[in-house]
Formats: structure tokens, sequence, C-alpha cells
């Protein structure tokens, strides 16, 4: 029997955790689906990266609740994905923060990736008609650095180099050294790589390690919260990215088909990588934006509904 498409047949809910790493940082996980980081300053509260629909950030807002009562003030886009962003209406927040890549993005291809990413997770978009028509907008854009005061608590919002997507965008708290890396990141889940930047990701990853976090919060999968973590976490992520590009070069050098490249490089990383989560959801579109990018595309094509259906049909059909 052929794979069900993407994760149309995972279903199965998870456990969520809302782990302290330090008194102004949280991270709201959930054994490897989509993570929310929070930070708490002096006189408002940050939420990174939103849940997917308004009645899943209902729970994230209630988490929040049982540890401050200050406003909600802002909410940050660490990408474009709609499993991050379509919850935002939810925190009723003065300003939703994403760097200008990211707005070029929503607007370039917003609407597609939304259509895209519910038919292919259905189980992520939990209440799915409470999330508002139209896109998520940003009210506030940056490009390279912005820095906020929550009170005394410094947060830096840095783009530090294209990787899971053109606009990501970490936050940093400098004083305690803990970084939230949005999907440049995963842990024990499989780094989606569809909308990538394969040559580029590395190379960031090296940037993230460079500010030595004590503690980070990946996009998915636990929190990290020691250094050995930390390094655990980018070392993995580095490994996987390095690993799938190597194996789809090679196979486009030998002038292998996609269909053959995608065969021999699910069977090269299964043995490494095969136990974390949405692996075998993730392989597909990750080897077709591999290939791209090898063979002389150097931005992510548009994947609507209908494309998605038509690459896992010919790659697992
Ligand atoms: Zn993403």
């Amino acid at each position: 029997m052929s794979k069900a498409f993407a994760s149309q047949a995972d279903l199965v809910e998870k456990k969520i955790s809302f782990d302290k790493l330090s008194d102004n940082a949280y991270a709201y996980t959930a054994e490897g689906d989509p993570n929310t980081g929070v930070v708490i300053g002096d006189d408002a509260v940050m939420v990174i990266d939103t849940q997917a629909t308004p009645v899943m950030a209902a729970d994230v807002i209630r988490r929040i609740r049982e540890v401050t009562d200050k406003p909600i003030k802002y909410v940050v886009l660490s990408h474009y994905h709609a499993v991050r962003v379509l919850g935002a209406s939810a925190y009723g927040a003065q300003q939703v923060i994403a760097s200008q890549d990211t707005y070029d993005l929503i607007v370039e291809r917003g609407e597609q990736d939304k259509a895209s990413e519910i038919g292919r997770f259905p189980r992520l978009f939990d209440a799915v008609e409470s999330i508002p028509p139209g896109m998520t907008w940003p009210s506030l854009t940056f490009s390279g650095k912005m820095t906020l005061w929550l009170g005394k608590l410094e947060v830096q919002l840095l783009q530090l180099g294209r990787g899971h997507t053109k606009g990501d965008t970490v936050a940093w708290l400098p004083q305690q050294k803990i970084l939230f890396s949005g999907d440049l990141v995963e842990f024990d889940a499989t780094p989606y790589a569809g909308d990538a930047y394969f040559s580029d990701w590395p190379q960031t990853l090296d940037r993230l390690a460079a500010l030595n976090p004590v503690a980070l919060v990946p996009g998915r999968g636990a929190a990290l919260a020691t250094p050995q973590k930390v390094q655990a976490g980018l070392a993995g992520t580095r490994a996987f990215v390095s690993d799938l590009y190597a194996s789809v070069k090679a196979g486009a050098a030998a002038g292998k088909e996609l269909r053959t490249i995608y065969k021999d490089t699910h069977a090269a990383l299964k043995p490494s990588y095969g136990q974390w989560v949405i692996f075998d959801h993730c392989m597909p579109f990750d080897v077709t934006r591999a290939l791209d990018e090898a063979t002389g595309f150097p931005d992510p094509r548009i994947w609507t509904a209908e494309r998605d259906l038509q690459m896992w049909q010919a790659l697992e059909g």
C-alpha cells in the first residue's frame, strides 16, 4: 500500500509541555509538533510563533496566564509558514513582528502555503474554522536586526542568514543567552526543507552556534536546556541538511531522475534520521527542493495543494 499523503494519517494527539528556562523564558512544546516560545519582560509578554489556529493559541494563552498577568504585547513570526502564524489573532497583540523577507513571502505565496499546509497535516489545524479569513499580516517589519526592551529585558530579533526559509528570524535574550530558533533548528524532528536554502543553512547554523546559547527552543522537539543539548540540536540539524543535500547533488551529478534520487536519498538517510518525527512527511518535499537548488533554481518554487499531490504521486505513487 502506498503511503498516505504527507501527514494525513497522523492523528495521534501529542502531550504538551510548558517548560521554564528562566524567569523570563518559557517553551511550549508538543513532542515534535510546532513549538511556541514565550518571553516575559518587566511590562509585557512576547510570543514567538503562534500555533496554527486561534483555538490552539488559546491553550498557549492559558499556560501564560498560569505564570503572569502581564499583557501580551508582541507576536513574533519566525517565518511565514501557516502552522506558525495563523493563530496570531488570538493574542490581541499590539504588534505582529516579522522580517521584511517574511512579509514579502506572505505577499508572494501566503495564500498557496495556507491551503497547502492545511491539506498536508489536518491534525495540526485543530478548529481550522477559527482562523480568520485572509492572511496574518505583520504590523512591524525589520531587516537584519531589531532590539526590543521589555523594561530592562533586552530581546534581539536577528536574521542570521537563510536556511529553513528566506526570512528566518531568531529571538535572542543576550543577558541570559537563551535562543528561540524557529525551524532553523529541530530536535528529534525532521527538518522540513521544501522552502529551504540548502547551501546557506549550515553557515546560518554556525552563526547561531557562535552566540553560545545556554538554552535553545527549537521549532519542533523538546526545549534544549543545557549548552550540550543546544550543541546536539544544532549538530543534528546541520548533519541532516548536509547529508541530504550531498546525496541529492551526487544523484544529480550522476544524471539520475528525481524519483530515483528520492528513493536513494530516503534509503541513505533512514538509518540515521528515520526515527525523527515527520521523516516520511518531509523527505519528498526536501529532496524535491534540494534537486531544484542543485540544478539552478536559486529560490524555492511555490507549493500549491495541487503541486503537493502531484509531487507525492510521482515519488510515492
Ligand atoms: Zn516552517
